[in-house]
């Protein structure tokens, strides 16, 4: 007997045939003994509609409220999943994220704090099926939280390691982690295995199969995860430790994966004086904003002359950028401030790039071959991204795909 969370998205979870599909997926693993506990997300398209709806009523809306709204789409697939296991016979009972609870902190991206698996743990001593809903939490005050989208894989995997699951499968639309996003490169290849850390980084430059932090949570914890179809039954993607991976006969390409982030915005600061402390002054105030900064270039300048600094932020973060940078123009003193929201971060990701030399080297020639223009550049030890004009995103994605040798091998 294996105990095990079975996560479903969106797509998963679309309207009662599909409800009618996972639950017989659910059945299954019942019948071959296992404890099982599920996290659903809202039906696919739900949490899109309701955030809209959020800004609609007030462009500035209140993160406690918008939690509210946000976190019904979950409440609704869990109730319905519940009752059509009920219709098949099975014991099985929805439990709210405040009803076990899973205490989280903040408000639109909060944070898992803990779980308490009692209320599981007894479920489970009567032979029971939980169902319980993504994304959502409560805080200490008894407020409703979610989790920041994508969160529904957060919560599967906390409920994994808070009732110490032998592994935490997720239900997805596609079967596996692909070598990049197969609805744009059809010729990506699917893989068997994947580390925490190769996914944690594709994850954070925009593979979106997975939240980000799902991964740093599976990787903290040695949680198996697995990235299945709940469409097609065949074997996903086994997401495991280095150590597995040694053990693995099969040999392994250099790059894992491309991934691809559309929403960062380009900031350039033109006229910047000469001096020690100039960036650290632009800085500090996006800093105490919140604001994440991501890839940073500064022009080196000759003696004497200004230089430009160029770095990039979240495309949502853009207008907040600019009023506190407009705020400290005069005391750091530069030009202007420039901004591009038509940009995307591609980036290459791979294990194998600790041992071997010239990846970055391949990819910026890939891209001048194609006349591509690079606006920026990052690396860290697994990972090399630019920073492209928006309009070359399919285009750099499948030729660096190809370029490091991922396309499938029945492609043309
Ligand atoms: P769910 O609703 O099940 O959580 P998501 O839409 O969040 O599903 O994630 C699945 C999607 O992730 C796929 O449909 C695919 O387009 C996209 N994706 C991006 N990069 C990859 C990748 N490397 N491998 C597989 N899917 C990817
Ligand atoms: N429904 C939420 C979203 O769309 C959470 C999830 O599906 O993971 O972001
Ligand atoms: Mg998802």
């Amino acid at each position: 007997m294996a105990r095990i969370v079975m996560k479903f998205g969106g797509t998963s979870m679309a309207g009662i045939e599909r409800i009618r599909h996972v639950a017989s997926l659910v059945r299954r693993e019942v019948e071959r003994g296992n404890q099982v506990a599920v996290v659903v997300s809202a039906m696919a398209g739900e949490t899109d509609r309701l955030v809209h709806l959020c800004r609609e009523a007030a462009s500035l809306y209140d993160p406690r409220e918008y939690d509210v709204v946000v976190a019904s789409g979950e409440q609704v697939t869990s109730g319905l999943l519940a009752i059509t296991l009920q219709g098949m016979g099975l014991n099985a009972r929805s439990y709210m994220g405040w009803q076990l609870p899973i205490l989280a902190s903040g408000h639109a991206a909060a944070l898992i704090e803990g779980i308490d698996v009692d209320v599981l743990e007894r479920v489970f001593e009567g032979g029971g099926i939980a169902v319980i809903p993504g994304f959502q939490g409560v805080t200490a005050e008894g407020e409703l939280a979610t989790l920041g989208r994508g969160g529904s894989d957060t919560s599967a995997v906390a409920l994994a390691a808070a009732m110490n699951a032998d592994r935490c499968d997720i239900y997805t639309d596609v079967d596996g982690v692909y070598t990049t996003d197969p609805r744009i490169v059809p010729k990506a290849r699917k893989l068997d295995l994947v580390t925490y850390e190769e996914m944690l980084e594709l994850a954070s430059v925009g593979a979106k199969v997975l939240q980000t932090r799902s991964v740093g949570l599976a990787m903290r914890y040695g949680m198996p995860l697995q990235v299945l179809s709940s469409f097609e039954d065949r074997p996903g993607t086994l997401i495991v430790g280095d150590d597995a991976l040694e053990e693995s006969p099969m040999e392994r390409n250099v790059i894992t994966g491309i991934a691809h982030e559309k929403n960062e915005a380009m900031v350039t600061l033109t006229g910047l004086p000469d001096s020690p402390g100039t960036v650290a002054n632009i800085f500090a105030p996006l800093a105490a904003a919140n604001i994440n900064v991501d890839m940073i270039v500064q022009s080196v300048p000759r003696r004497g002359e200004e230089s430009v600094l160029t770095f990039t932020v979240p495309r949502a973060s853009l207008a907040h950028s600019v009023a506190e940078l407009e705020k400290v123009k005069a005391a750091v003193g530069f030009d202007e401030v420039v901004t591009n929201t038509e940009v995307v971060k591609v980036s290459a990701v791979g294990v194998g790039m600790r041992s071997n030399a010239g990846i970055a080297a391949q990819m910026f020639q890939t891209l001048a071959e194609r006349g591509i223009n690079i606006l920026a550049i990052t690396t860290s030890e697994i990972k090399v991204s630019v920073l492209l004009p928006e309009e070359y995103t399919e285009l750099a994605v499948r030729v660096l795909h190809t370029a490091y040798g991922l396309d499938a091998e029945d492609s043309e």
